[in-house]
């Protein structure tokens, strides 16, 4: 039998090397395991295998004779280490159980703590404490936590019995409480659960446990979890650990305290401790955002103007032993950690580590200084920066130079600018954002239930909570901006309306975040474009020398080509002409060509088209400045361009002089059925050659102009679409050929230039090899190939597609990232056969799959040499390419 508990703390030694996998024990587990290893204070306790629940879930909610032996043995080495045994009436060992996946699941998983509490031992520990209070504080603390997360009795229910209590009796604070009140509401609380259930609290502490596993266990597969899990691409098969510890108390008094630390500041990287504390509490009031937590340090005490003093003020000997604690974590792991203490009468107690959630700017930011300090190389650095964090640094930032109007501040919680319409609760933000709606998310404060609202809001404003709160530390890993703890927010959820300082505001209204200032400002507020420097630009730098695959862009204005090549673009992979045609200057002429009788007709209309496709082309290359450029031919059906209104159909009549009747019986005549499987790619230069021959003319004309004029040397690649045969595109490249040859000769000079086709049907990949006879390079369109590999409308798929990733029919979206066990195959196929043929073959990707980091990381395994994607998203590619050539 394969162990499935593992002890840590009160002095084991591991051998088994499965107690300190994270796969097997959990993160926490794990940690904790590791921990207690190198000598750090870690109250002992045990850990119950992520296999274990698996085997749980699988096997229909039951515990084996093995695993209850197993964790009977473990609790006695925890009550040999502490000298307290589990349901002892004068000393209780009281423990927590928390789960623990391998990965962190921030608020997804649910907590107990002082199991172990019964109405007998709560008076040992009365005694055996000496602080009446405390126990039965304590205890009430137990009943709450345990009856909301195993037993199902809502929590309101208590919270509600508290407040009466407090108004009852005059108290403003929780603290204020004293042991008399406490065991009045234990009362009350027994009474609630026994009327809500049906049956009293379990009395038993073996009941307690096994009933606190059973729940961990079950969360795995509770709604939020799942959600978190979809978010997060995490596996459902992974299963948590349980992890069951002795308590330590930061609630017994003033020399007593918790807090969340973080060995650097994760929003931004700065090598400062950061974190929070409360003194004389317990565990959760940290990050449950109900009490405002107190700064760790002096320094940010300062900073922030704050009177309760800081933890290095109040307590300097627990302070001290922290930060060293803090130095020698970091230097295990080399990484930043996320840590969780507990100071019991002066005592320092380590109740968590593990690698903390940070946002882009500072994952950038300690990746750089870390390589610097000598903790890690350049090739980790590279390997820790998640590449779509990035997308955090390449949108806009508030405009320093726009007015701003302020309504009032918060904590800078997570930064980032966010605009949009104020919504007050999750579902409505997660509805209007599917109407494609800007909402910024306001609360009082954010739970695990508000995960969908959060991820479908741009930004998150809560009422309370700290820096570490659940919005907080949610908000960062999601990379939403996020302003916490204003405390001049009031909101009324009946009117649906909001007061911030004393403006009211409504539920709708537009508002402004910026979550790097926890300015909140009123309306819309201008921004600008980011910059790729300092701490982005070094670790570009490395990912470059790292990475084997070029990056390109898909592009079409010399705007978008400027900023892509800020970005580190080495080149435009997919050109996509058609976006010229609908300029506003020029589609009338598109019209009367698509609409034209005949070939005359036709070459009238594109005539006037040509100098201005030169233009288009020639600033390309410009901007370009010899990069390859990759110009795909018309691609969409033509009904596309087409007038819909009855005035644009006289506009358009007046414009090229044909009736209006005549018009609509040709735009009636271009209505398909199935318009993209119809006539469309090269379709439309197979029956109407003089179109792709007006556009290698425009791109030749323009390319010797710029090479003329620039000196640079300019090699064209012309791609045709949606080839399914060899033969159209030996008929298509003759056009490309001859317009070449004409324009060579008609300006005295030539150029080299390459045609290609793009790879976007299951025919053409299968044909690879036969097509390659007439191709110099190959770029696959996996937006069609995906599309017509699975039998799905890209147009139509976001319709109907989610369920079939909820299910688990596609890991994920098809269409974001790709189907590599089927459209993978056949783009491997595709560059095989098509390198068996010609061994120099260019290969190259442009669907949206050329900005996802896993289909990227494929793209490296099949052996492509570039990829292509949309300007903001080539540092992400240029990021895991590099991290592709390092796997
Ligand atoms: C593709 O099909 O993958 C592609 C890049 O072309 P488009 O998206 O323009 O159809
Ligand atoms: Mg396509």
């Amino acid at each position: 039998m394969t162990k499935q508990v593992y002890t840590f703390g009160g002095g084991v030694k591991h051998d088994d090397p499965r107690a300190k996998d994270k796969v097997i024990t959990g993160g926490k587990g794990s940690n904790l395991a590791e921990m207690a290893g190198i000598g750090l204070p870690v109250p002992p306790g045990f850990t119950i295998t992520t296999e274990e629940c698996v085997k749980y879930l699988a096997e229909g909610a039951n515990f084996s004779d093995e695993l209850r032996a197993e964790v009977a043995e473990a609790l006695a080495h925890i009550e040999k280490s502490v000298g307290k045994s589990f349901g002892d009436s004068t000393d209780p060992l009281l423990v927590s159980v928390r789960s623990g996946a391998r990965v962190s699941m921030p608020g997804m998983m649910d907590t107990v703590l002082n199991l172990g509490l019964n109405d007998v031992t709560v008076e040992g520990l009365a005694s055996t404490s000496g602080d009446d209070r405390f126990a039965w504080d304590s205890y009430r603390r137990f009943i709450q936590m345990y009856s909301d997360v195993v037993l199902g009795v809502e929590h309101h229910l208590f919270e509600e019995a508290l407040e009466i209590a407090k108004e009852d009796n005059g108290y403003d604070n929780d603290v204020e409480l004293t042991a008399n009140d406490w065991r009045g509401l234990v009362k009350q609380y027994t009474a609630i659960v026994e009327r809500e259930l049906g049956k009293p609290f379990p009395q038993d502490p073996q009941e307690q446990l096994w009933g606190a596993i059973q729940a961990v266990f079950d969360s795995w597969d509770a709604d939020r979890a799942k959600v978190y899990r979809r978010l997060n691409d995490i596996p459902g098969d992974w299963g948590t650990a349980v992890n069951v510890q002795a308590m330590v108390f930061g609630n017994m008094g003033d020399t007593s305290a918790t807090g969340v630390a973080f060995t650097r500041d994760p929003a931004t990287g700065e090598r400062a401790y950061y974190g929070e504390w409360l003194v004389n509490a317990q565990g959760e009031d940290v990050v449950a955002g109900i009490r405002t937590p107190q700064y760790l340090t002096r320094a940010a005490r300062e900073r922030a103007g704050a009177k309760p003093l800081s933890m290095e003020e109040a307590m300097p000997e627990a302070y001290a032993e922290l930060a060293a604690v803090f130095d020698l974590l970091e230097k295990h792991y080399r990484d930043m950690q996320d840590i969780e203490f507990t100071v019991q009468q002066n005592k320092l107690w380590m109740l968590q580590t593990r690698s903390g959630k940070r946002t882009a700017k500072a994952a950038l930011k300690m990746a750089v200084d870390m390589v610097e300090e000598g903790l890690i190389d350049e090739a980790t650095a590279i390997k820790r920066v998640d590449p779509m964090a990035l997308d955090q640094l390449l949108h806009p930032t508030l405009d320093p130079k726009a007015p701003r109007d302020i309504l009032g501040k918060g904590l800078p919680a997570s930064p980032g600018a966010a605009s949009g319409a104020i919504v007050l609760d999750a579902d409505t933000a997660e509805k209007r954002a599917e109407m494609g709606e800007a909402v910024v998310l306001v609360r009082v404060e954010t739970s695990p239930e508000d995960i969908h609202g959060m991820h479908a809001a741009k930004g998150i404003l809560t009422a309370r909570g700290g820096m570490t709160s659940h919005a907080a530390v949610v908000a960062r890993g999601m990379g939403r901006p996020c302003v916490s703890g204003a405390s001049g927010l009031s909101i009324d959820m009946k009117a649906r309306t909001l007061r911030i300082g004393n403006r009211e505001l409504k539920e709708g209204d537009l508002i402004t975040l910026d979550g790097a200032t926890g300015e909140i400002m009123a309306g819309e507020v201008a921004t600008i474009e980011p910059e790729l420097a300092g701490d982005f630009g070094t670790l570009m730098e490395w990912a470059d020398k790292h990475r084997r695959m070029k990056v390109r862009t898909n592009a079409e204005t010399p705007a978008d080509c400027k900023m892509a090549r800020q970005f580190g673009a080495e080149g435009i992979g997919l050109c996509r002409t058609e976006h010229m045609f609908f300029d506003a200057g020029r589609i009338s002429a598109v019209r009367q060509m698509i609409l034209a009788e005949d070939e005359k007709g036709r070459r009238e209309a594109l005539a006037k088209l040509l100098p201005e496709q030169r233009a288009d082309f020639q600033a390309i290359f410009e901007v370009m400045a010899g990069l390859p450029v990759t110009i795909r031919l018309l691609d969409p059906p033509l009904h596309e361009f087409l007038p819909h209104s009855d005035a644009e159909f006289a506009e358009l009549s007046d414009a090229i002089g044909i009736g209006v009747d005549t018009l609509k019986r040709r735009a009636d005549e271009l209505h398909e059925f199935n318009p993209m499987l119809g006539h469309r790619g090269c379709r439309l230069g197979i029956t109407f050659p003089e179109i792709y021959e007006m556009q290698a003319r425009a791109i030749f004309e323009a390319a010797c102009d710029v090479a003329a004029a620039s000196g640079e040397a300019i090699v064209p690649e012309v791609m045709i679409p949606l080839v399914a045969t060899k033969r159209e595109l030996a008929i298509l490249k003759k056009v490309v050929d001859q317009a070449a040859a004409k324009v060579f000769e008609e300006k005295g000079k030539t150029l080299d230039y390459l045609v290609g086709t793009m790879i976007e049907l299951p025919r053409a990949a299968l044909m690879a090899g036969e097509i390659a006879e007439e191709a110099k390079f190959f770029s696959f369109g996996t937006n069609d190939l995906t599309q017509t590999t699975l039998g799905v409308s890209r147009d139509d798929a976001a319709r109907f597609l989610s369920p079939y990733v909820e299910k688990g029919i596609y890991p994920r979206d098809p269409f974001v990232s790709l189907d590599i066990e089927g459209v993978g195959q056949l783009v491997q196929l595709g560059a095989e056969r098509g390198r068996a043929t010609y061994a120099d073959l260019k290969l190259g990707i442009c669907g949206e799959h050329g900005g996802d980091p896993a289909s990227i990381a494929f793209c490296e395994k099949v052996g492509l040499d570039y990829v292509s994607a949309s300007p903001y998203r080539v540092p992400i590619a240029r990021l895991a390419a590099a991290q592709a050539a390092l796997a």
